[in-house]
């Protein structure tokens, strides 16, 4: 289909559907360069609306790094709502990009982000409704090539059968290497294996067809096997030696969606060690970005954008060294120009008078979010989350006495070893709190408990331990819904099943690509929300092929166990995750590892990459030690 057709069924389309603006491209920003003169195109997928995938700043930097290259374009594409999917697959319209319209399987590439793992059905439609095949063996050279990235991506098993590379870890040079590797091999007109085989040899890329996994009579995993000499064991992650200067062009959207701000990175990865946290551990090692930087790029974004808010966004923003430094500068530097400043995750032991004080000048927030994710000592020590309620009722002081009257607390239920006096523990905590805001403020004292199930993650320290079983989840919440209520309380929870599902997802193997390919016929989508999520239709699946759900979920797994993300390296060696859950089992604790490294892996790994740049932008401590620098020999990152 060509462009005029695409543009001809949009204007018959779009009248009849929700916000149309989600699917007109021609927003400022946007760039759009001239299809016939430009060698390699590639499709840059968010596999949910427009309204969440244009918040997703990935992909923005992508879209930023890959249109800077005189012979590529990019585009975006974003998944059709419900009413709008139904429209198209009535007027055999097939996803097509917002910038040129051109249909998606005309495009060289297609880049596929996921952050989390319930885009997986999502990922599957994309294909479908753009008329690639779903499977990549199935897929010829006049496919588009179909890759993938994200936090999810550091277990790609499940996904491996639907595409063709993972890019593990962090994207930005790695994305241009794809990109020059694809176009060598399309000069060359060779089989589509010699492509992948190229790109497999890519620092940080993961293709899954080269390698089979074998299974023990358990179910569990024996071994993964590789079927080409030029597939590596491991796939270490990418990272980028120095955080490059931010993005300052976002493409402005015609209609609100989720973030309607600039959004900056100021510092990536995170070095305290919570045991349930992925990305503390994925993201490793630490780099911050200098203060001046973000300053000039907030002054350029906001010329470029003319948003009026800005997120200084990182896994941990009050950890953020000179954040006082920071939040002062963008103050004075944006006085009177109603700048509104959101730092979205500050750390309870971070949390000063002095930055409260600064932010009251350019935050209009009316609450904050604390997450101190356990609430007895107890627990908080073996998630290695050690605050002591003493720490966290000053905070909310400062925070009620300063004029704010919400506080938003974050916890998981679900924690290794956790029992009902643990969680009737979190509503006690949420009462104090409010007592708190009451003593100070009055009736306005509000606080919103907002509480999940955790989900051992891989690459993590809990990656071992099973997911407490529904009836378990349900006793805890209904203890907290009897608990936790009346004036100034608010508690917002998740249903078990979601919580299963991102656990099926999160720590399946290959086998489970199966499961997600039925669930997806039987009308699996939008798993993310709560309204479209259907737990019937996942049951319906793994009957279908024979798995037991519990398998992936229930059972602790040894220590010694195979897992099926081994192949996989984070950085963060498994000894020290496999201690660090020895640790947790006798309630020790580790500091934030800034003041004392705790040798987890990330400097060996990353020897001469450091060496090659060296200041002051790594966070962890130098590497002194003969025996850390005799085993960095043995780890260098495969050359690009
Ligand atoms: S190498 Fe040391 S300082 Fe760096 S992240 Fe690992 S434990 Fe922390």
């Amino acid at each position: 289909m060509n462009t005029d057709e695409v543009e001809r069924l949009l204007g018959r389309i779009l009248p009849t559907v929700q916000k149309p603006g989600r699917y007109t491209g021609g927003e400022l920003n946007q760039i759009v360069k001239e299809w016939s003169t430009i060698p390699t195109r590639m499709a840059l997928a968010f596999p949910d609306i427009y309204d969440l995938g244009m918040s997703n700043l990935g992909l923005a930097i992508l879209y930023d790094i890959l249109n800077r290259q005189s012979d590529v374009l990019a585009e975006r594409v974003y998944l059709p709502w419900s009413d709008m999917e139904a429209a198209m697959r009535q007027a055999n319209l097939p996803l097509y990009s917002l910038e040129s319209k051109h249909p998606i399987s005309e495009f060289d590439i297609l880049g596929v982000s996921l952050p989390y793992e319930t885009l997986y059905t999502n990922t599957l439609n994309l294909l479908d409704l753009s008329g690639i095949p779903l499977r990549g063996e199935e897929r010829t050279g006049g496919h588009p090539l179909v890759i993938a990235g994200g936090h999810a991506a550091l277990n790609p098993e499940p996904m491996a059968a639907f595409i063709d590379a993972f890019v593990i870890g962090e994207g930005e040079e790695v994305i241009l290497e794809i990109v020059r590797t694809f176009k060598d091999w399309k000069t060359r007109q060779e089989p589509r294996g010699t492509l992948l085989e190229s790109l497999a040899q890519i620092w940080g890329v993961y293709v899954p067809s080269l390698y089979e996994a074998h299974y023990l009579e358990d179910g569990t995993l024996s071994h993964i096997e590789t079927r080409s000499e030029k597939a590596p064991v491991p796939v270490l992650k990418r990272i980028v030696p120095k955080l490059p200067p931010p993005l300052t062009r976002f493409i402005v959207p015609f209609i609100d969606v989720t973030h309607n701000r600039v959004p900056i990175e100021i510092m990536r990865g995170c070095t305290r060690g919570c045991r349930f946290c992925q990305a503390g551990m994925i993201t490793r090692p630490v780099r911050q970005r200098p203060v001046a930087e973000i300053l000039d790029a907030v002054e350029k974004a906001l010329a470029h954008t003319g948003f009026e808010e800005v997120g200084l966004l990182s896994l941990s923003s009050s950890d953020y060294g000179p954040i006082l430094e920071l939040v002062r500068g963008v103050n004075e530097r944006f006085a009177g120009r109603h700048l509104n400043v959101s730092l979205p995750s500050l750390r309870i032991e971070t949390f000063s008078a002095e930055l409260m004080e600064s932010l009251k000048e350019s935050s209009r927030r009316s609450g904050f979010t604390l997450a101190p994710e356990a609430a007895t000592e107890r627990m908080r020590e073996i998630i290695n989350k050690p605050v002591s309620t003493e720490q966290l009722l000053d905070t909310a002081r400062e925070i009620f006495s300063r004029g704010w009257h919400t506080i938003k607390l974050y916890f998981m239920i679900g924690h290794p070893s956790e029992t009902l006096e643990d969680v009737r523990a979190i509503a006690d905590l949420c009462k104090a709190v409010l007592k708190e805001g009451r003593r100070i403020i009055g009736k306005r004292a509000q606080v919103n408990a907002g509480v999940s199930t955790f989900v051992p993650k891989p690459h993590t320290s809990f990656q071992w331990v099973p997911v407490d079983a529904t009836d378990q989840i349900q006793a805890k919440q209904e203890l907290l819904k009897k608990e936790l209520r009346g004036p100034g309380l608010k508690l917002n929870w998740n249903k078990p099943e979601e919580t299963l599902l991102e656990a099926w997802l999160s720590r399946g193997d290959r086998r489970m690509g199966e499961v997600i390919l039925r669930a997806w016929q039987h009308g699996a989508k939008f798993d993310a929300w709560q309204e479209h999520f259907r737990y019937d239709l996942w049951m319906r699946a793994f009957d279908d092929v024979g798995l037991n759900p519990d398998f992936y979920t229930l059972r602790e797994r040894p220590i010694d166990e195979t897992l099926p993300w081994d192949h996989i390296d984070a950085a963060v060696k498994k000894q020290f995750l496999t201690e660090d859950y020895l640790w947790s089992l006798n309630g020790r604790t580790r500091i934030d590892c800034r003041e004392r490294c705790f040798a987890c892996g990330i400097l060996p790994k990353y020897a001469d990459l450091r060496r090659a740049h060296p200041g002051e932008t790594w966070e962890c401590p130098e590497v002194r030690s003969p025996r850390h620098k005799s085993h960095a020999k043995d780890h260098l990152p495969t050359p690009a």
